[in-house]
């Protein structure tokens, strides 16, 4: 097998989004399998490579044309090498893995791969002992993470001469069959999801490899070969800015194509032929498939392509690549820890050579001493190693001292990464230094030398990748103190804002308190203001009822003494005008008169003819007269008391609708006062919810208006209010005390021609009564003295003793009138009493209306 690396070119189907934007297949496969031809704008030519595979070509012609020979190779013992190179979506996965890891057709090189290696083993002869182990990476951001064991996620390369180049503390699992490794690949590909959404990356900005280890014991003789197979699955090589690189800053971008750019540069390194230089430790990537790339493999290169014009520039940049990579040159060599016999061999070999080569030496460092001591060596005499093998060299002439001293001088040692001049700085510095560069991969060190480069080298990877995970750490810390810090940012600015709109609004709110403030002051300076009218109203109201009551007082006394007065006026009218005392007076007057003239002047016979013809009839018509008077008295007085009754109901009614009104007033009043309570406990604010409330009757419609103006207006109002209402209050009661008063005045009138009327009558009775009985006296002293008249006839001194009799019976029964007339006098004087009584308690209702009114 050539050791060249292979590269194959496989090109994939349009897809979906090539042909939506009309993008037509550019390609053409040579009918060989090796060329193919570009006929696309930019470009119009061939590539050809070791193969070619067209859009169609199933996954098992692939592996089998171009993988499956490796597998044969690792078995062997060879290292190999399978990459997947291209554009994002040229279908490097699809070829490293498939599309389905159980499915026959569609399964990658990954999978058959595994299939093969285990076939094989089965294969193999018996003395034969096989151990397999899978490891899976994937390499982002130059951090190298275990996708079998994820907490690790940022592992070294390290070197030592046993292993070559390998990842340290990777974690390597046993299989030990196909289903094994498939697990251990599913395991690797859910991993590489899971690190993914959580990083919000994208899986095609990674390296995947996946590593497969066969060692081979055979157990005849105890050799051991070790293979070790990377299959790579590389980042999209698309240039960064065609894709955006979404959400990555340049630095990050630049990160992670740097492991791409430095495999295209160890490529070049490789393959120009002037770079002495290869810069594998450039990069993870290139660290580790350093023996891949130029080294100890047998390594494929699998190019994945578009056939779209739509894709061309990407294409080409590919195909490129795989051009370049195509003249690297590997030195693959067999990995194998041979049995102790065959090191027995090799080392009798090596120490025949060994004892050559130091005689070469001296025979070098001869012709060295013969130069430097100014001596010229013929050409013929030269010392070469082929001359020295075949034994044709001729011994050189011995060196002087000087010379002894140049050569070793000249022995130094030469160490890693160091330029060190292999002439002497104490010769004459004629000699021209010879440099070399120790970085590159074939520098001359001892091994012993190299071992100690290696050691260092691999401390200082454990501790660059320290330093980096701690970097990490400190970075994710600081990107978290960043994100807080924006969000507190954020926040500060929300709450500047939110403060700012918060003094805005506490202005607002400081300027409403002062309004309210103001306004409240105001309303308890009006409140104050209303409270002292209100004290002064009720001052007012009290003095005005202290002087009704003195009024009422006043009035009740001279109610009083006016009743007195008009009992005594009435009683003296009553007297003079019904006194019937006087029409007796008149006919006693006249009865004492005719008396006197009987007792003095007249003959008995004259007397019994005046009592006959005058007193007789005088008295007798006035009695008539009286009876008549008194009947007429008597309907009169029904009448009056028929019109009395009328009078007391309509004073009743008067009463109770006095007392309805007085109720509503006082109601009125009391609503009044807790409205203008409430209004100086409520804030003036709260006014215009009172608006809402719908009035039900008059009255409160008018007090919930005066209350709205009240509070718009202020003490006025209240005022205005109390003094309509006052107003109001005493135009109903002049009205209603008008009306009593007429009332009262109209059954005073009544009460007075009633009261007439019955002491008329009462008088009338009495004093016919006392005509009645004094004209009886008078016929009885008449017929007594018609009596006495006839018994004339007797001796003076019995006419004197007679008449002295007549006198003493006169004066008796005189005084007997007298004390009758007294009687008489008395019982009317008390009578009249008692009807004057009767019209001043009649009057005095009105009076009590009036109370309850106030
Ligand atoms: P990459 O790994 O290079 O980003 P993928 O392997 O994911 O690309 O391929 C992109 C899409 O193209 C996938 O859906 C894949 O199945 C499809 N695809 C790629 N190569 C082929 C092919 N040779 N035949 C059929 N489909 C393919």
């Amino acid at each position: 097998m050539s050791n060249s690396i292979t590269v194959v070119l496989r090109f994939r189907p349009q897809n979906k989004r090539e042909i939506a934007e009309g993008g037509v297949p550019i390609i053409d496969v040579d009918s060989n399998g090796e060329t193919v031809h570009i006929d696309g704008k930019e470009f119009k030519g061939s590539f050809s490579f070791d193969r070619v595979f067209g859009s169609n070509t199933p996954q098992k012609v692939l592996f089998d044309h171009s993988v499956k020979g490796i597998v044969n190779e690792v078995l062997k013992g060879y290292n190999g090498t399978v990459f997947a190179y291209g554009q994002t979506g040229s279908g490097k996965t699809y070829t490293m893995m498939g599309s389905n890891i159980d499915d026959e057709a569609n399964k990658g090189v990954i999978p058959r791969i595994s299939e093969q290696i285990f076939d094989s083993i089965v294969e193999a002869p018996s003395n034969l002992e096989f151990t397999v182990k899978v490891s899976y990476i994937e390499i982002y951001m130059e951090k190298i993470r275990d996708l079998l064991n994820p907490t690790n996620d940022n592992l070294p390369v390290h070197e030592d001469k046993q292993r070559g180049v390998y990842v340290k503390g990777l974690l390597e699992v046993y299989v030990a069959s196909v289903g094994e490794v498939f697990e251990v690949m599913r395991r690797g590909q859910s991993a590489r999801i899971v690190a993914y959404t959580a990083m919000n990356a994208e899986s095609s900005r990674s390296h995947s490899i996946f590593v497969i280890t066969i060692n081979q014991k055979d157990l005849t003789n105890g050799s051991n070969r070790s293979g070790r197979l990377y299959l790579v699955d590389l980042a999209g090589s698309e240039k960064v800015g065609k894709t955006g690189a979404s959400g990555q800053t340049l630095e990050e971008a630049k990160m992670i194509n740097k492991s791409l750019t430095a495999l295209g540069m160890v490529i070049n390194a490789l393959t120009d032929g002037k770079s002495k230089h290869v810069p594998y430790r450039d990069s993870k990537l290139t660290r580790i498939l350093q023996e891949s790339l130029g080294g100890n493999s047998r390594t494929t290169l699998i190019i994945n392509s578009s056939p779209s014009s739509f894709n061309e520039a990407e294409t080409l940049s590919t195909l490129r690549f795989g051009m370049r990579a195509k003249s690297i040159k590997n030195k693959a060599k067999i990995n194998a820890e041979l049995s102790a016999n065959e090191l027995k061999a090799l080392l009798k070999k090596s120490e025949l050579q060994i004892v050559s080569f130091k005689d070469y030496i001296v025979a070098l460092e001869g012709e060295v001493s013969l130069w430097r001591a100014g001596s010229a060596v013929p050409p013929e005499r030269f010392v070469t190693f082929d001359k020295f093998s075949k034994g044709e060299l001729q011994p050189l002439p011995a060196p002087n001292g000087a010379e002894a001293a140049a050569m070793s001088a000249a022995t130094e040692i030469v160490r890693p990464g160091s330029t060190v001049s292999l002439a002497s700085a104490a010769t004459n510095g004629s000699s021209a230094s010879v440099k070399v560069d120790l970085r590159t991969s074939s520098p001359p060190l001892d091994n012993d030398e190299k071992e100690e480069f290696l050691k260092r080298e691999n401390e200082l990877m454990d501790d660059l990748t320290k330093k980096e995970s701690e970097l990490e750490k400190e970075r994710s810390f600081t990107k978290t103190l960043t994100d807080e810090l924006e969000l507190l940012k954020k926040r500060e600015g929300e709450i500047f804002d939110e403060n700012k709109e918060l003094t805005a609004t506490l202005h607002d709110l400081k300027m409403q308190l002062e309004k309210i403030t103001f306004a409240s002051a105001e309303t308890e300076i009006n409140m104050e203001a209303l409270k002292e009218k209100n004290l002064e109203l009720s001052a007012e109201i009290d003095a005005l009822r202290a002087q009704l009551d003195e009024m009422e007082k006043s009035k009740k006394y001279s109610d009083e003494e006016d009743k007195e007065k008009r009992r005594a006026e009435k009683m003296a009218q009553m007297m003079a005008e019904l006194d019937p005392t006087s029409a007796i007076s008149e006919k006693e007057k006249a009865v004492r008169q005719s008396l006197q003239n009987l007792l003095q002047e007249l003959p008995t016979a004259q007397l019994d003819a005046a009592l006959e013809s005058q007193d007789l009839d005088v008295v007798t018509r006035e009695l008539a007269n009286a009876k008549k008077q008194l009947e007429a008295l008597t309907a009169q007085l029904k009448n009056m008391t028929l019109d009395n009754e009328m009078l007391t109901k309509k004073r009743a009614e008067l009463e109770s609708r006095l007392t309805t009104l007085e109720l509503e007033y006082e109601d009125l009043l009391g609503k009044f006062i807790h409205e203008s309570a409430s209004a100086a406990s409520r804030p003036a604010a709260s006014a215009t919810a009172a608006n809402g409330a719908a009035a039900t009757s008059p009255e409160n419609k008018t007090i919930q208006e005066e209350e709205q103006r009240l509070h718009g207006d202020g003490a006025e109002h209240l005022v205005d209010l109390k003094e309509r209402l006052e107003q109001q209050y005493s135009s109903k009661r002049d009205a209603y005390v008008a009306e009593i008063e007429q009332l009262k005045t109209g059954l005073l009138k009544k009460n007075e021609e009633l009261a007439e009327l019955a002491a008329s009558k009462e008088a009338l009775e009495a004093a016919n009564e006392a005509l009645t009985s004094s004209l009886n006296a008078a016929k009885r002293e008449a017929s007594a003295a018609l009596g006495k008249l006839a018994a004339l006839d007797k001796p003076e001194s019995e006419k004197d003793k007679d008449l002295e009799r007549i006198k003493k019976t006169m004066s008796a029964q005189l005084q007997e009138f007298d004390a009758m007339k007294k009687a008489l006098m008395k019982d009317l004087q008390n009578r009249c009493e008692k009807v004057v009584e009767l019209e001043l308690s009649l009057g005095e209702i009105p009076h009590v209306g009036a109370k309850a009114a106030r």
